[in-house]
This record gives structure tokens, C-alpha cells and sequence, in this order.
């Protein structure tokens, strides 16, 4: 593939233009402010999938008022579950491959847009696993623009790249970082004026444990061919009932909201009848049995006042009815919990 970047053969442009991953985090914003320090022209690109908040990344921009393109990443990050290249990290995080396809996605960006070079605000030995020297080669290679990009934070300890060569950006002006301190990242941000400076880490939904035990069930049982699927998994509780068969519940009012508005119209919304309790999601061609357990499930979590049944009302498709089910016992309804 022809990796060129408009522009960069023959006469050299003015401004200098650097498309920059911007994650929101310390790091990716001091990585934008060295590279403005130059005078070159940044852009700052944040992936969207249901596993990444774009929260910090719009912070971010507009501490650092700069132009933030959102590129949809949802299909990257499936493909990278289903064939890790290099695996996953302490969860089902494939770090390694996420990182070169969306410094990858970037490149393609440049190409685009006739920008010049890419930049992350990576930090050599940050993290011994997954940004030591090794890997930071790996994920420049696998990206496919390895050339094309600059890590200024720590350029100075990394082979020299073609946009330094050829005097894209100033070399000497970039920086030396090493290792885990984050004191000179802290300092920087004084020295450029950042003032909103966000926790390390956080943002990736692939990293939490919690939510990836019920990501891997949903891998085993249903697939991860549905959005919605994905997007409720950060919802309420979660029961495994059968194969491809499970129950949602909610576990206070904005579960409840959202269990109700990502219901698909051959789906089944459960509500406790005239007492308090969770909002159930069931999918749709649920049997009979299933159905008489779900609802067993979501009595247990009904404010109730004895053990009489508990009606649940059952809609689906338009049609309701009201089924009335002692609660599930304790222990049960936990050995279904994912
Ligand atoms: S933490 Fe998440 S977003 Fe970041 S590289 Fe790893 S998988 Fe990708």
C-alpha cells in the first residue's frame, strides 16, 4: 500500500499539519502541546466504540482548544476481539493490536486529509508490558506508517523518523521521557497551563474485570454480532439462564430507563405489578420455561412485604399479561449470575 502522505514529496508545505491520537489523557495532550510549540498544525483524533467514553477526550480538547475528528472504531475493536494478534492483557484488553490499528486508522486519516506525520503521546517504559521498546516497534510496524510516526514525548530515545529527517519537526525541540515517574509529565503541564489533569489510566471498558467476565459470556453464548448486546452488558445485573438465552435486570431507576429504551420490539420487558422492583429484559423467542425462571428471578428483587407469589407483568410485542411467581431462593438465583 502507498503509505505517502500528500504533500510531503517534492516542495515542503507551511503549516507543517500532525494528526494526533488524542485520548484525553496527560500524556496525549502534553504530546499535542509539544508539537504546537513548533508551530505545527495539530489535529487530535478519539476512537468511538461501545467499550471507550469520549468524555475525557472532548475535555481535553477544549482545554486545549483544539480540533477533535471522532472516528467509529466499534469495527476495529470487534475484529481485534475475535483475532488478538498478540493476545490480551490482564483481561480482554488486545492492547498491543488496538493500539497499532488505531495509529493505522490515523495514518489513513493523514492520507486523507494531506496532513503530514502522526504522533501519540506514548512514553517509552511507562508500562513494562505494553509500551517498552519491544512493543512500541511492534505497534509502529503492525500500524503500517512506522515512518510517519513520532512519539515527542520520547522521541529523543527512538530511532529518528521520516518527518525529523526531513525536517518536518524540530528534533532537538522534542523531548527524552523515560520510565514510570510522572513527575516530569506533571511539571509540563505547569509549564503549558493545564490545569484539568486526569487520573492515569480508566476509560477502557476492556480493562474491568467485571465487565469483561460478562463480555466473555456474551462471546461464548451469543456472539458479538449485536451493538445492543454490547451496550446492555454495562446495564443492571446479568443471569445466564441457557444458551443464548439471558436475563437483564435492572438495578435502580436509570437501569430501569435504560433496560426499557434498548428492548427491541420481539423482546420481553418484565415489571413487578403493583410493588417496587427491577425492570427485566428477556430476548425475544424465549421459551415458556425460561420465562417462569426470569420471572422467579425478578420477584426475589421485588421490595416485598411476604411470601405470598409476586405478580411480574410480562410485555412483548404489544401484548401483556401478568404472571405471579414465588422469588427464586437466594443461592439460585447468585449461581445464575454472570
Ligand atoms: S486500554 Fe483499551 S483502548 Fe487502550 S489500547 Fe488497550 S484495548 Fe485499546
Amino acid at each position: 500500500m502507498n503509505r505517502e502522505p500528500s504533500g510531503v514529496a517534492g516542495v515542503r508545505r507551511r503549516p507543517v499539519r500532525a494528526v494526533s491520537l488524542l485520548s484525553g489523557g496527560l500524556d496525549s495532550q502534553l504530546a499535542i502541546c509539544v508539537l504546537r510549540e513548533q508551530g505545527i498544525e495539530v489535529t487530535g483524533v478519539v476512537f468511538k466504540s461501545p467499550f471507550f467514553s469520549l468524555d475525557l477526550a472532548n475535555r481535553a480538547a477544549r482545554q486545549l482548544a483544539v480540533r477533535l475528528e471522532v472516528l467509529d472504531f466499534t469495527a476495529d475493536i470487534l475484529d481485534l476481539l475475535a483475532h488478538p494478534r498478540h493476545g490480551f492483557g490482564s483481561c480482554l484488553n488486545p492492547c498491543i493490536d488496538c493500539h497499532a490499528r488505531m495509529i493505522r486508522r490515523a495514518g489513513e486519516f493523514m492520507q486523507a486529509n494531506g496532513m503530514d506525520f502522526i504522533s501519540t503521546g506514548e512514553v517509552l517504559n511507562e508500562r513494562p508490558m505494553s509500551q517498552n521498546g519491544r512493543t512500541l516497534g511492534v505497534v509502529a510496524e503492525d500500524s503500517g506508517f512506522a515512518d510517519w510516526l513520532v512519539r515527542p514525548l520520547s522521541a529523543k530515545r527512538l530511532k529518528e523518523t521520516r518527518p525529523e529527517r526531513e525536517g518536518l519537526v524540530d528534533r532537538s525541540r522534542l523531548l527524552d521521557l523515560e520510565g514510570r515517574s510522572r513527575k516530569p509529565q506533571f511539571a509540563l503541564a505547569v509549564r503549558y497551563g493545564l490545569t484539568d489533569i486526569p487520573t492515569p489510566a480508566g476509560g477502557c471498558r476492556l480493562t474491568e474485570p467485571n465487565f469483561c467476565r460478562r463480555l466473555d459470556d456474551l462471546r461464548k453464548h451469543e456472539g458479538l454480532g449485536s451493538i445492543r448486546d454490547i451496550e446492555r452488558l454495562g446495564v443492571g445485573r446479568h443471569f445466564r439462564l441457557a444458551d443464548r438465552f439471558k436475563l437483564v435486570l435492572g438495578r435502580d431507576q436509570a437501569d430501569n430507563a435504560a433496560i426499557q429504551s434498548m428492548s427491541g420490539p420481539a423482546e420481553y420487558i418484565l415489571k413487578p405489578d403493583g410493588s417496587p422492583g427491577p425492570t427485566g429484559w428477556l430476548p425475544a423467542a424465549i421459551t415458556e420455561t425460561l420465562l417462569m425462571e426470569a420471572v422467579s428471578i425478578c420477584a426475589h428483587y421485588t421490595d416485598r412485604v411476604d411470601e405470598r407469589p409476586v405478580p411480574v407483568r410480562v410485555e412483548c410485542a404489544g401484548e401483556n399479561r401478568v404472571i405471579e411467581s414465588r422469588p427464586l431462593e437466594r443461592d439460585a438465583v447468585e449461581r445464575r449470575m454472570i
